[in-house]
């Protein structure tokens, strides 16, 4: 066969195997695109474990009538555009591919209303060529993506659907992740109609805790240990905890994003193992903690992986020191609490 250009379906589809694995993945996406638009309220609405509909409303910036094709299209985005702004990323999103790679493996309509435009507008992709149809409509400020039926016209990846409730599970889990890291938006998830979660906003200072308190619950708040250090560019917040009579909730953020690390893992056990061995059973499987880390955005790579839940720190051992010390302090700090008499 001579070499040819693939089709924009096609390559679209090539690339939502990276991205779009379930329904779950989808809802990260949007959700993310919400966070990054700036909204502090997030409906989520599912069907069926979210394979018959998905629908993310939020109250963002919104997207321009001029802009909402655009916003389909393949490598696609507002948020980077040269290398310099690749190397230094703070918003979730970057790659441009989300909407184009789900909209090629269902049928997604999106509507927008920036808060300078006087009406709303919906656009959707067409057939084979993907060409987006625009039409006047009725939303307020902020941005609304349906997605329907998903993997409808790729029955081998639909296939790999699980069970309604395992598909929720997934979406659950990511609700709870995203939700963890932004405790001042307000997250409402519907499942076939009814609401399964609602994660509050209150206006009083300890609104980390109360989310954290309402998504881990309150025997991991009772039993964890506050983490909290700054030390040039870098700074840790948390709470750690073990055996919390649960499966262990291991999360750790980076910049405000959920990503899988050994180096963090293996720093935490090291401080415990060092400073306080009662703590720690000798399987160590019961560790759970929250980690939130920030540092500056030119020190850790984030385009290492399509769906963006691993990162590349550049000075992976100061990181790793950092995080260490961080956790020896945290366990003198407590040991010393806890051999105080109490008055
Ligand atoms: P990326 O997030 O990597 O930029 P996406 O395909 O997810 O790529 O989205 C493409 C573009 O569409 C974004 O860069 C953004 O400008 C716009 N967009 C997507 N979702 C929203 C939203 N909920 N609110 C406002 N703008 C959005
Ligand atoms: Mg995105």
């Amino acid at each position: 066969m001579a070499i040819q250009i693939l089709p924009a379906e096609l390559a679209n589809q090539i690339a939502a195997g990276e991205v779009v694995e379930r329904p779950a993945s989808i809802i990260k996406e949007l959700i993310e695109n919400s966070i990054d638009a700036g909204a502090n309220q997030i409906d989520i609405d599912i069907e069926q474990g979210g394979c018959k509909l998905i629908r993310v409303r939020d109250n963002g910036s919104g997207i321009a009538k001029e802009e909402l094709a655009l916003a389909l299209a393949r490598h696609a985005t507002s948020k980077i555009s040269c290398l310099d702004d690749l190397e230094a990323i703070m918003s979730l999103g970057f790659r441009g591919e989300a909407l184009a790679s789900i909209s090629s493996v269902s049928r997604l309509t999106l509507i927008s209303k920036p808060e300078s435009q006087t009406d709303a507008w919906l656009v959707y992709a067409e057939g084979r060529d993907m060409l987006p149809v625009i039409k006047p409509t009725a939303h307020p400020k902020g941005t609304t993506i349906e997605v329907l039926d998903i993997f409808y016209n790729t029955p081998a990846r639909r296939r790999f659907l699980k069970t309604e409730k395992t598909e929720f599970s997934h979406i659950d889990e990511v609700v709870r992740r995203i939700a963890l890291a932004y405790p001042n938006v307000i997250f409402n998830l519907q499942h076939n109609g009814k609401f399964v979660k609602q994660y509050r906003v209150t206006q009083s200072p300890d609104q980390i805790e109360k989310r954290v308190a309402t998504i881990c619950g309150t025997t991991f708040m009772q039993k964890a240990i506050k983490l909290s250090w700054q030390h040039d560019d870098l700074c840790i917040n948390g709470w750690i905890a073990t055996n919390i009579g649960q499966e262990p909730l291991q999360y750790f953020y980076v910049n405000g994003r959920v990503v899988k690390d050994r180096l963090l893992n293996h720093a935490l056990k090291q401080a415990f193992q060092e400073t306080n061995k009662s703590l720690l059973t000798s399987t160590d499987h019961t560790l759970s903690y929250i980690i939130y880390l920030q540092l500056d955005p030119h020190q850790v790579d984030v385009n290492v992986h399509p769906a963006k839940h691993e990162v590349r720190f550049h000075e992976a051992r100061l990181v790793h020191d950092f995080v260490y010390q961080a956790m020896v302090m945290a366990l003198k700090q407590e040991k010393q609490r806890t051999l105080e008499p109490t008055a």
